[in-house]
């Protein structure tokens, strides 16, 4: 039987990393509801062309950053949100049961071991 109160408290508790760490590098658009990357505060005004670059760089690994994270924060909440659900812990592709030391060591998963790769 699965635990659905501890996979929601590890939800919970990886939605909030997720956010820790997208806030540094980040701000949501109210607007869009997306997660957008922003350019490292400036202690000082830029003084020629190579710190231009660096934080160029610096928000390029961001928006990377942050293209990895926002999915992962995406499929979180979708878990959360369906945790009460008939459909959680089935596997989008088989519809079965995943197995429970597969959800348990990542509940947002959305597939059983076998469709993985899928
Ligand atoms: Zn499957």
């Amino acid at each position: 039987m699965l635990d659905k109160k501890k996979i929601k408290e590890k939800l919970e508790k990886e939605k909030n990393d997720l956010l820790e760490e997208m806030k540094d590098m980040g701000k949501l658009n109210e607007e869009t509801g997306e997660w957008d990357a922003t350019p490292e505060e400036l202690e000082y005004p830029e003084s020629d062309e190579n710190d231009k670059a660096d934080r160029f760089e610096d928000f390029e690994a961001r928006s990377s950053m942050m293209r990895t994270l926002e999915p992962r924060l995406k499929n979180v909440l979708k878990a959360l949100k369906n945790l009460n659900k008939e459909s959680f812990g089935k596997c989008e592709i088989c519809k079965k049961d995943i197995e429970t030391a597969r959800l348990e060591a990542n509940p947002a998963a959305r597939t059983c071991k076998k469709h993985l790769e899928n």
